[in-house]
């Protein structure tokens, strides 16, 4: 324990982020530091709880709970208040791979569990994980770490987000050859193309992606496995494939209106931006621009609220962010929502409070029904037609939104992003290589074990658990490696 009344003692600090009117300048990443001294106090508020439920990383009420990678965080807590920043990096380590993207864009449900969060504030956790790793790269204490020897084996990974790295580099550990495939032009899945560069810098994600070329693991860009790489080419080549290819199915509404000009995906708005700026800092112009426009989300989830951030970047007239669940409360419903669960409460996220600070107000419309989009004559979209609803669940457990009499509205708007979720994994190469899928179309693979109805075969990461999260795209990464290496050598060493 670092100090048995630091959480009576100090107060919960968070490192100011950039200043919301300067960040929206740019695209740089808005994240601050603390000063050692100050992560040292933030530490110091960890209890070390007898049974730590920070680190649990279980599925409650269709949250996550406790750190997906069962980060030992009541360690490193201590760790860092007694100065023993590498012991604490070692820790980290230890559990992700890639603590420099959690650090950065986990919602941290390690958070809402923390045992001080039962009646207040939680220990920093997610801020005191970025920096541990920040000061690791800084002082050079992450170099390459090539395994000793090879064991003749070779997997091909499908796929570079968090859970194909996550898998290539532990399958690496043990002395595999492993060969990523990309069918992007970038490696690193949503981490590059999905998760806007203010909120993870792809500089971060290239650094890693280096140091694991270094370690002997090669990644191969433009190669769509079933596409221009066929799939019998990597059965027969290889001894095991890991298919990490995702769950970017957008989900698409069936609203009037839909094929007017000014109606897109959410994915093609943010990717070809953050394409563009990668390319060539936005020169090129290839990207849907929201400069000027009047723009209108819709959805109220992470993909909105990157649009609502990249719309503000552009330098759009207005900005609104539809969503048809309710406003949240300020302080955690202990019945409905009750601790260790991740708390349900309303926040500002960083684009709505950089919303807020250019227009005065939170962007958000809750509990909205878009119903139809009306265009010009030129087929251009003109304005949005909504309703107010009110959700209510029935005695199965099902949702039900009725609309409002008398709360119908014209939303005036030039741009309209749909960000309303994904419907699981693309298909095609699911089906060439005839791969049994459950009832949401993701990869039947069960957890823990990975393994898909082909032999040789496993899934992990969104392709096998649908649109998740970051940290457990690499838990399951980490643990399909293991149940690989288990599949290649009759066991395993790996965690
Ligand atoms: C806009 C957006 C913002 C998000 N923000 C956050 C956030 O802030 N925090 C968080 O924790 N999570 C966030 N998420 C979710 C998170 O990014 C994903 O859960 C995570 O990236 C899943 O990792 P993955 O490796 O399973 O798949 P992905 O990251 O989707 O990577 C799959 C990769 O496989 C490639 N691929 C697919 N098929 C093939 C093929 N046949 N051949 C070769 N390559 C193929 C794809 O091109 C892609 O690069 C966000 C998601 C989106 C869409
Ligand atoms: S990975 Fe996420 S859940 Fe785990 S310790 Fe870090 S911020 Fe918390």
């Amino acid at each position: 324990m670092s100090t048995p009344t630091g959480f009576m003692d100090y107060k919960r600090e968070l490192p100011a982020d950039r200043d919301p009117l300067e960040r929206i300048k740019d695209w740089e990443e808005f994240h601050k530091h603390f000063s050692d001294d100050q992560l040292r106090t933030q530490g110091a508020r960890c209890m070390d709880c007898g049974t730590p439920y920070c680190h649990t990383g279980m599925e409650l009420s269709g949250g996550a709970s406790g750190c997906p990678v069962n980060n030992l965080i009541p360690e490193w807590n201590n760790l860092i208040y007694r100065g023993l920043w590498r012991e604490a990096l070692d820790r980290l380590h230890k559990t992700n791979n890639f603590p420099e993207f959690t650090g950065r864009v986990c919602p941290a449900p390690c958070e809402g569990s923390c045992t001080i969060a039962l009646i207040g504030d939680a220990v920093t956790i997610k801020t005191i994980e970025q920096s541990i790793i920040d000061k690791g790269f800084e002082e050079g204490w992450v170099v390459p770490q090539p395994p000793l020897m090879r064991t003749g084996k070779k997997v091909a990974v499908v796929g570079s987000g968090p859970a194909g790295m996550a898998t290539a580099a532990q399958l690496n550990k043990a002395g595999h050859t492993v060969t990523v495939y990309e069918r992007a032009d970038r490696i690193g899945g949503l981490l590059t193309y999905g998760i806007p560069t203010m909120k993870l810098d792809k500089k971060v994600v290239q650094r890693r992606v280096d140091l694991m070329e270094a370690e002997g693991i090669s990644f191969v860009t433009n190669a769509e496995v079933g596409g221009n790489v066929p799939a019998e080419q990597l059965m027969n080549e290889f001894d095991a494939i890991v298919l990490c290819g995702g769950a970017t199915k957008a989900r698409e509404v069936d609203i009037p209106g839909r094929d007017l000009n000014g109606v897109h995906l959410a994915m093609d708005y943010l990717n070809g931006t953050i394409k563009s700026y990668l390319d060539s800092n936005l020169e090129d112009g290839n990207y849907i621009s929201a400069k000027d426009k009047d723009v209108i989300v819709i959805g109220g989830g992470d993909t909105g609220t990157d649009c609502v951030a990249t719309a503000l970047r552009h330098g759009c007239k207005s900005i609104t962010q539809f969503g048809t669940v309710g406003k949240a409360p300020l302080v955690r419903d202990n019945e409905k929502n009750p601790w260790p669960q991740f708390p349900n409460v309303y926040t500002l996220d960083y684009a709505q409070e950089e919303a807020k600070a250019l227009y005065g107000a939170d962007p958000r419309a809750f509990s909205v029904l878009t119903k139809k989009f009306v265009g010009d004559e030129n087929g251009n979209l003109k304005e949005l037609h909504t309703v107010q609803i009110e959700r209510t669940v029935d005695e199965t457990g099902r949702r039900i939104y009725t609309e409002i009499p008398g709360t119908e509205k014209v939303w005036p708007a030039d741009l309209v992003m749909i960000a309303v979720g994904f419907d699981g994994p693309e298909q095609t190469l699911v089906q060439k290589l005839g791969l049994e899928t459950d009832r949401r179309s993701n990869v039947k693979a069960a957890y823990g074990q990975y393994k898909t109805s082909v032999d040789k075969v496993f899934a992990a990461g969104d392709m096998r658990r649908g649109q998740s999260l970051v940290v457990w795209a690499i838990n399951e990464g980490r643990e399909a490696a293991r149940e690989v290496d288990r599949y290649l050598m009759g066991t395993t060493m790996l965690p």
